[in-house]
């Protein structure tokens, strides 16, 4: 699980403007995952309820995007592959259409059309039997968001062909991030956090007028924490493949797949993204495993007010160019 190695530093219940400033949180299961909300505000009761609206935002949003709920547009969109276009709502179809700007962005690493191969592999730990090349290559050939067709005045999304497949697990979970986050800040919440499985959104600062920090921890020596970070207004998100691997030939393959080659990517074990919103911050890490440590940092000290930090499977730490990791293990 990712939030295994990040770690966060909250100092609780101080005096501001006059009036005590509590830190609430609290730990929930959403979308097969946990999250952790915190937040600061003067009155436990009403911070508590803004947690109870927070999780009801977080089941809107896996109905809509979930491929697993049969109901959901997302699961419209795929049945209609290859059929008609599908109507959507404004939001699905702007989601859709930020998702694959970034795809565009990073050249098809990152895709939301990969999850039309998601049925070759099963990212149990153990040991497979590789499926055959013709399987894996003939996979890929339904993946391209290139393929996708949308119409903004219809705000119809149609994929063209049968068989061609969208999924939201690398980007839904930072989207739901910066929702919770606008929904609180809607409700006057000056500072909080969002935690959704290890994708952080942040904003304000802890009643002291301190940052949030977050510590990274090493996935390869996770007692010890190597570097901590500020979060001013940001989000931070981490990729990480501890759980979710297969092995093949005795390689370990982490669970994003590669959508040019079809097969699941090797030699990241990690990648942090920081950005200005948790769904950017999400869809980037995903991204950087495609991509790997020298491809992906590149890129990455292209982009203005983005920063990484990835782990090879040597354990070595490698930085985009405004990040100075104060210790390395
Ligand atoms: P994350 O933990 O955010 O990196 O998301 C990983 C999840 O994203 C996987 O479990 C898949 O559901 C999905 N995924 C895998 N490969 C890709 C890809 N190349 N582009 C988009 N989504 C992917
Ligand atoms: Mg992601």
């Amino acid at each position: 699980m990712k939030q295994i190695y990040i770690l966060l530093v909250i100092t609780v219940l101080l005096v501001n403007d006059g009036y005590a400033q509590e830190v609430i949180q609290r730990k929930f299961e959403k979308m097969g995952s946990s999250f952790e909300i915190t937040l600061v505000h003067e009155s436990p009761i009403h911070g508590q309820q803004l947690i109870d609206e927070s999780t009801a935002e977080i089941d809107r949003i896996e109905r809509l995007i979930s491929s697993w709920d049969k109901n959901s547009q997302t699961s419209m969109v795929n049945r209609m592959a290859g059929i008609r276009p599908q109507i959507v709502s404004k939001e699905l179809f702007d989601l859709i259409a930020r998702a694959n700007a970034i795809a565009r962005l990073t050249d098809g690493a990152f895709d939301l059309s990969y999850a039309s191969v998601d049925k070759l592999w099963s990212f149990t730990g153990e040991e497979i039997q590789p499926p055959s090349a013709t399987m894996v290559h003939a996979s890929v050939a339904k993946i391209g968001f290139d393929k996708i067709m949308m119409d903004a005045k219809k705000q119809t999304v149609f994929l063209p062909e049968k068989g061609m497949k969208i999924g939201f697990g690398a980007i839904g979970k930072g989207y739901a991030a910066d929702r919770v986050k606008a929904m609180l800040l809607e409700n006057g919440v000056k500072a909080g956090i969002v935690n959704a499985s290890g994708d952080m959104s942040a904003w304000g600062t802890q009643p002291d007028g301190t940052s949030w920090q977050i510590g990274l921890v090493n996935p390869l020596n996770k007692n010890k924490v190597f570097s901590w970070f500020p979060l001013n207004n940001t989000a931070v998100v981490t990729s990480g493949d501890y759980e979710r691997f297969l092995l093949m030939e005795g390689k370990r393959y982490g669970h994003i797949i590669n959508p040019k080659t079809g097969y699941p990517s090797q030699g990241v074990v990690s990648c942090t993204v920081f950005a200005p919103k948790a769904e950017l911050a999400d869809a980037l890490a995903t991204a950087l495993f495609v991509m790997g440590t020298e491809t992906g940092i590149n890129f990455i000290d292209q982009l203005p007010n983005v920063e990484a930090l990835m782990i090879n499977d040597k354990g070595k730490i490698i930085t985009s160019k405004n990040i100075a990791v104060d210790e390395i293990n």
